[in-house]
This record gives structure tokens, sequence and C-alpha cells, in this order.
């Protein structure tokens, strides 16, 4: 390689690791806000997080970022360049492009805009006052039209959206796999509900004792191999996962002293997220690379350890005991297939982030429908409402009774996160479709869950898809581990198999 050339990598690679630096400490402190930082502190803290990310987001798109790119993103050179000195510079180009084309006084006024009306919505919320909040919505929506505008539409103006979360993931493709999971799912949703023989679940929700609680989630963390030395475990209201770097990612769950499934199923999906991370190979350390390469796939891996191997009854075989023997008095009575048809049970509900995992995709394709319809058919942000309902009637039949437990019980569109809900059911996708690779390529795969052996299943997972972090697309992972793209008919399978067995259907 030309000298010339060596060096500007090197200031390249210099520049990103600065960035990257600034990216850990402003995790760091929203971790802190999130954990127990003194409240009379949160405001400043905000503000310098806000100053902070100020910073980054003005290397990212500096002259000298710009030139740097100029030089090293050129074909010939690029042909000179490693695996992975290629692929950053192919990422951070992305990067660059999506934000220098926002002027910065659009993006100065659309984060206010979020940042307030992700605040008001909580209150919103709590009045389930869609009227009060329909204004905000209104604006943001307007102005992300407007962010497509300059970013350029793709094949329909959603799927510019799309591709922000899940990169080359289009509406065509969406439609295609929603549409043949939906036709599957409805009618075993029907079945399930219309079964005579239900699990029954009450005694999950006695009174359990926090601490107890809090070491057989250790335990369970240590047992699946969540690093301790590369990690620590606390409490927040809304569990969540931050990888500060490969050696320090970070998870938080929640003890519900009347819930006992809580903790487990949301450690063990917060464990998932940071398998991935702190498996994430060294070399990547410091490069925009050190991450997960999408929130799809990101989600795949939490479904993965949570669902797939966690609500197993391979695995509570192995660990069901040991739960007995923190909760004798609550559970010695209650037999283990019981307590697996328990955490099984399927309801159809009002609430997304309650929902079991079979009705949980339809309220993942309710949303991805209307947000197509937003912004590819101009559906007035006033109409919501009435949408919302008819299509929770239509596929889960049930009508919300009031907007707070309707269209505002989520976050995501305040923030002006639109785009991101399909991540959740393709992370489902993702994750049926590799556990039945996995099962071929591991063939005593659920003798290893009923040995507590997982060291085997992580490895290869490692191997497959941790190591790479962001250096392969979504799309690239998934056909190189399962030799095919995207297939929905994997994760129906599996929903079929699991429920006609639990419901004796
Ligand atoms: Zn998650």
């Amino acid at each position: 390689m030309e000298q010339e050339i060596q060096q500007k990598l090197e200031s390249f690679r210099e520049l990103n690791k600065k960035i990257r630096s600034y990216y850990e400490a402003v995790s760091l402190m929203a971790w802190d806000l999130r954990t127990g930082a003194p409240r009379k502190g949160a405001e400043t803290r905000a503000e310098t997080i806000g100053v902070l990310s100020t910073e980054s987001f003005k290397l990212q798109t500096s002259r000298e970022m710009g030139e740097l790119l100029g030089v090293l993103n050129r074909p010939e050179v690029l042909k000179q360049l490693d695996d992975v000195n290629r692929r950053i510079v192919e990422d951070v180009q992305e990067e660059y492009d999506r934000s220098v084309k926002i002027p910065a006084d659009k993006y100065q006024e659309y984060v206010t805009l979020t940042s307030h009306a992700e605040t008001l919505w909580e209150d919103f919320k709590e009045n389930c006052d869609f009227a009060g909040f329909e204004p905000y919505l209104t604006q943001i929506v307007a102005k992300t039209q407007e962010f497509i505008d300059y970013w350029g539409p793709r094949a329909t103006r959603y799927d510019t959206l799309l591709h922000m979360y899940e990169p080359e993931l289009t509406t065509t493709k969406l439609d295609e796999v929603f549409g043949q999971l939906r036709d599957r799912l409805v009618p075993l949703v029907e079945a399930v509900q219309s079964a005579p023989d239900k699990p029954k679940s009450e005694f999950l929700n006695q009174l359990f004792d926090k601490d107890q609680q809090e070491k057989f989630s250790k335990f369970l963390l240590e047992q699946i191999g969540y690093d301790f030395d590369a990690g620590r475990i606390d409490e927040s209201v809304h569990p969540f996962a931050t990888g500060l770097n490969p050696g320090d990612v970070r998870i938080t769950t929640h003890y519900l002293q009347d819930d006992v499934a809580s903790a487990v199923f949301s450690s063990l999906h917060e464990g998932g997220h940071a398998l991935y991370e702190q498996n994430i190979s060294p070399e990547l350390t410091g490069t925009p690379l050190a991450q997960g390469t999408s929130m799809g796939i990101h989600e795949s891996q939490s479904r993965f350890w949570e669902n797939m191997i966690g609500r197993s009854r391979a695995f509570w075989d192995r660990y069901y005991s040991e739960l007995q023997s923190h909760f004798p008095e609550q559970l010695a009575q209650v037999k283990v297939e019981d307590f697996h048809r328990a955490i099984n049970r399927v309801e159809n509900s009002l609430i997304r982030i309650e929902a079991d995992e079979l009705t949980y995709n339809l309220h993942i394709i309710i949303r991805y429908e209307i947000e197509k319809m937003l912004f590819n058919e101009n559906l007035d942000v006033k109409e919501l409402p009435r949408v919302w309902n008819e299509k929770y009637e239509q596929y889960l039949g049930i009508i919300p009774p009031n907007d707070g437990v309707g269209v505002l019980q989520d976050v995501h569109w305040s923030g002006g996160s639109f785009g991101y809900f399909p991540s959740y059911a393709l992370g489902n996708m993702y994750a049926a479709q590799i556990e039945n690779t996995i099962r071929k390529e591991i063939p005593n795969f659920e003798g290893l869950i009923a040995e507590g052996n997982f060291a085997p299943i992580k490895d290869w997972l490692t191997d497959k898809v941790y190591k790479y972090g962001k250096s392969r697309k979504p799309a690239e992972l998934i056909k190189a581990i399962t030799g095919e793209d995207l297939n929905p008919d994997y994760l129906a399978d599996y929903l079929e198999k699991k429920y006609k067995a639990i419901y004796n259907l």
C-alpha cells in the first residue's frame, strides 16, 4: 500500500476511535441516568450528554472525515484494504452520507421536537389523550417525510426508514414475509384460543422474595455464559442492555414481587443481547463495527436465549428444581410440566410488551401496516386511533377500550422511530431460522440444554454471528449461516409445533 494511503488510513482509524470514545462516554452516562444517578443531577447530565453527542456528530460530519473518505472510498483504494478496513470505510461512508444530507438547523429542530414529545407522551398515554398528542405526532411525521426527501426515497418512502434499522430490507420483502406469517399465525391463535385444555398460571403470581429472584437470575446468566468480568447487572424500570465495548456490556432487569417469570425472562433476554456484544471479535474494538449488525439480528439473539432456550421444556427439566429450591413454599407443589405450560400461556392482549411469543408477531404486523400507510399512503395522523382499533379487532379479536392501551402504548413514534418495529418480528424470524440450522449442525442441541451445557451453543453462535459484529450485513449473515434468505416458515413451523404440544391440539 502506498505510504500516503497508509497515513490516511491511520488518521481515519484515529478519528473513528475518537468518535467511539464519545460514544462510550455518552452511553455510560445514559446507563448511569437509568440505573440510579441522583435525581437532582439529571437535568445537567442530560445537557452534558447533548453537548458530547453534538461534538461526536461534528466529528462524524467534519471536513476531515469527508476528505479521508474521499481518498479511502475510491474503488482502487478499497481494493488495497483488508476486509475489516474496507467494511469500516463503507460503514462510515453510509453514516456520513446520512448525516451530512440533513441541514444542521433542521436536525436541531427535530431533536428538540422529539425529545419534547417523548417527555409529554407519558402523560398523554396516562390520560388516554390522543387529541393532545396528535399535533406533535403530525409534526414528527411531517419532519420525517422531509428527511426522507433529503436522504432520497428508496423503492418507497417507507423503505428509506426501514433501511436505517435493517439495511437493504424492503417493503416488498416484508409484505411477503409478514403476509405468509399472518396467514399461518391467525388460524393458530384461533385454535389455541378455543382449545379446551388451557394452561393455568396463577401460581406464577404469588409473592416471590426479591433477593431470591435476584440470586436465581444471576445464576441463570452465569449458566448461559454471560461474563460478569465483562459486564454487570443492575435494576431499571425497563430492562435494557448496553454495550460500551466488548469488555463492558451491561444489562438491567426488573424484579416484580408478584410475578416470578418476569425477571427470569427479561434477564435471559438482555443476557442474549449481551452475549452477542461480549463476543464480538477484539480486532473490532474501537471501530464502528464493534456493535450488533442490525436491530433485527440483535433481537434474534435476545429472543433465541429468552424463548428458544429459556422457554423450552429441556431448559426447565434442568433448572426447575433450582427454581423450586429458591421458592419451596410457592412452587413445591407445582410440577415442571405445569410450570412449562404456564410460562408459555397464550393470551390475546392489548399490550405488545406483555404479549406472549405467539401473538407478539401480530402486534408488530399491525404497527408495520400502519407505518406504511403513514409514509406511503399519507394516512392522516388523526385517523390513527380508528385504524389501530380496526386492526386489533381484525387480527386479535379485541378492541382497545381507550387509546392509552391502544395507539398511545409505545414510546417509539414520539421519538421519531418509524421503521423500527419490524425489527422485533424479524428477530423472531431470524432466531427460528438460526435455530433450525443449529439443530442440524449440533444434533444434540436439546440434550445440551437439558444438561445446562451451553458452551457449545454459545461457541457456535460466536463463530456464526457474534464475532462479526457489524462487519457483515444482516442479509449476508443469515444467508451464510442458514444457506437461504429470510424465510418466515421456520418461525411459523416452530410456533405450530410448540403450541400444538402445549395446548394438546
Ligand atoms: Zn431486545
